[in-house]
């Protein structure tokens, strides 16, 4: 199993194998491409374009999709995925990756914001003229989409997704089978603010790697450490290193908190004793490499 990190700073990181660069960020900021990583690009989440037209947001019986209307529990602020002029400035973006020297492209909230989404004149309109269901209509754009970004990409595609297995066609019109055709892998983050409770790591990774039929990495946050917190999270990757996946990634807000992160398992005893007796050999191997460098 590899181990890598996504990172807000565009360098890398000794002893990962795995890079990834949040180039494009919900809030709108957008920045220039990092050389030879993996740039995640986030796609109808833009809080500053929504500030200067609010237009653009997506919308629901229940209000706009935006953080602070408290009649539905987002976590962004949506724009409309069929917004023709914002598809094309996105798009735009991920043709100007192109140009420089990356590893590839993930896409990041590329979907609809909840199942009532979107209800403006454009969407209705579109999905009469589809003649299809509302769950079918919603998938067919995402995807759609999608393939128009995939000509563009140049390297390794993938996406990330909010991680649910179950219900992401109807909620979110993320359609993983026709998506399986175009991605090199699936990115799954299951982020927390601790991993002190970690079945449902377990649990969702298991099935994910059931649902989806390519390549999966998993990512885990490991911002906001302290032993205790850091001692959770490494139970938890040595945990997913029993699973069949490509590797785990770990959210870091910089080079140094990465760092922080090796060292903490290098110099702590117990952990790779834990490692040791429990047989968790792909770990193990990922810790001794840390401890070569840090
Ligand atoms: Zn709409």
């Amino acid at each position: 199993m590899k181990i890598g990190l996504v990172t807000y700073t565009p360098e890398k990181v000794e002893g990962f194998d795995l890079h990834v660069y949040y180039a494009r960020w919900a809030d709108g900021q957008a920045f220039p491409a990092a050389r030879n990583m993996q740039n995640d690009v986030t796609c109808f989440c833009d809080a500053k374009a929504i500030r200067e037209d609010p237009n653009l947001v997506a919308v629901s019986k229940n209000g706009p999709a935006l953080r602070k209307n408290r009649k539905i529990n987002l976590p962004f602020d949506f724009v409309c995925p069929t917004n023709p002029e914002y598809r094309a400035k996105v798009l735009d973006y991920v043709e100007g990756l192109g140009r420089e020297q990356i590893q590839g492209v993930t896409l990041n909230l590329y979907h609809f914001p909840e199942e009532e989404f979107c209800v403006c004149p454009r969407c209705v309109e579109l999905w009469r003229q589809s003649g299809r269901n509302w769950t079918d209509w919603r998938a067919q754009e995402i995807t759609a989409f999608l393939k128009e970004a995939k000509r563009l990409v140049k390297g390794t595609f993938a996406v990330e997704m909010f991680p649910d297995p179950v219900l992401a066609k109807e909620r979110f019109g993320i359609d993983f089978e026709r998506i399986a055709e175009l991605v090199d892998y699936f990115h799954v983050p299951l982020s927390s603010r601790d991993y002190l409770t970690n079945y449902w790591v377990d649990l969702l990774a298991r099935d994910f790697l059931k649902v989806l039929k390519k390549p999966v990495v998993v990512e885990l946050s490991a911002e906001m450490l302290t032993d205790q917190k850091t001692d959770a999270l490494l139970k938890t990757v040595a945990y997913l290193s029993r699973h069949n996946l490509i590797g785990v990634l770990l959210l870091v807000h910089n080079s140094e908190n990465a760092r922080q992160v090796c060292k903490y398992a290098v110099n702590n005893g117990a952990f790779r004793e834990w490692l040791r007796k429990y047989e968790f050999a792909e770990m193990t191997q990922i810790v001794d490499e840390w401890a070569k460098l840090y």
